[in-house]
């Protein structure tokens, strides 16, 4: 049985301008992805080695597949993702078939950005080794490993790994030659948040004039996928009212409702 466990997109969508706010991060990925992608020659000619393997981490929902995306794009390469979680197969071997599939893939797609959502499901510390599905997360690890060490820092493909559980992390996967370039993706500040209503509401249509900043500072605390999550909820509090637009007060309702849901979550998480 072939279980598809991976995503090839060969030319993503997502342009940096539909990222609100991480213009620090986006500057990082453009110098240790983009740019090695794109110019080889002269990090050559300097004498640099570009990292191979950069790890974005930080809270869910705060825009790191977005990232990898967009890097993507604007490097024109292939985007192949991964779910770590989905490498951890029923079958033995399973998972390291599938490492090697997606970097031989990813030669061939050249250039080329393999995503690896999830990594601590299969990176992760592990204390005992005593069931057979720790043993086979084990190898698939130690395939992923070879496959990282196997290519060059200026050969066409990258590695952008994400997770949002830094602190349980293998360090052998943060050896020097690994993912040796650590980039935080935190929850987004006053002025990310505006930036991300923006890029939401500007496609919406909305009656009356929006006071950015006020949604901004009602919304501490929350991601770029919370904020995305009340713009759509906006739209759907205007159409159970019978309008065809959005006004202010659906944008604040959905504002209290999407914080009382997190609210919830967060208790029954303990
Ligand atoms: P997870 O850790 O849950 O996989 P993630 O950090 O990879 O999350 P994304 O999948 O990139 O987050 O973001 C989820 C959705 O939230 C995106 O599809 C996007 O719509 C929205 N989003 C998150 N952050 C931003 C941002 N900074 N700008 C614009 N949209 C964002």
């Amino acid at each position: 049985v072939l279980v598809k466990s991976f995503e090839v997109i060969e030319k993503p969508s997502i342009h940096y301008s539909d990222i609100g706010g991480l213009e620090a991060q986006i500057q990082e990925l453009r110098e240790v992805v983009e740019m090695p992608l794109k110019n080889p020659e002269l990090f050559k000619e300097i004498g640099i080695e570009p990292p191979k393997g950069v790890l974005l981490y930080g809270p869910p929902g705060t825009g790191k597949t977005m990232l990898a995306k967009a890097v993507a794009t604007e490097s024109n390469a292939t985007f192949i993702q991964v779910v770590a979680s989905e490498f951890a197969q029923k079958f033995v071997g399973e998972g390291a078939r599938i490492v090697r599939e997606v970097f031989e893939l990813a030669r061939r797609k050249a250039p080329a950005i393999v995503f690896i959502d999830e990594i601590d499901a299969i990176g992760a510390k592990r204390i005992d080794m005593g069931t057979s599905g720790e043993r086979e997360v084990q190898r698939t690890l130690m395939q992923l490993l070879a496959e990282i060490d196997g290519f060059k820092p200026l050969d066409n493909v990258k590695i952008i790994a994400a997770t949002n559980r830094i602190d349980i992390l293998d360090p052998a996967l943060l050896r020097p030659g690994r993912f040796d370039r650590l980039i935080e993706v935190p929850l987004p500040d006053l002025r990310g948040r505006e930036e991300i209503f923006k890029i939401y509401l500007s496609k919406m249509k909305v009656d009356s004039t929006i006071d950015y900043s006020e949604l901004a500072k009602l919304t501490e605390g929350l991601s770029g996928a919370d904020i995305k999550n009340i713009c759509t909820e906006a739209g759907y509090n205007a159409i159970r009212d019978g309008r065809k637009f959005v006004t202010y007060n659906d944008i604040i309702g959905a504002i209290t409702k999407v914080k009382k849901s997190r609210f919830k979550n967060k208790i029954s998480e303990r």
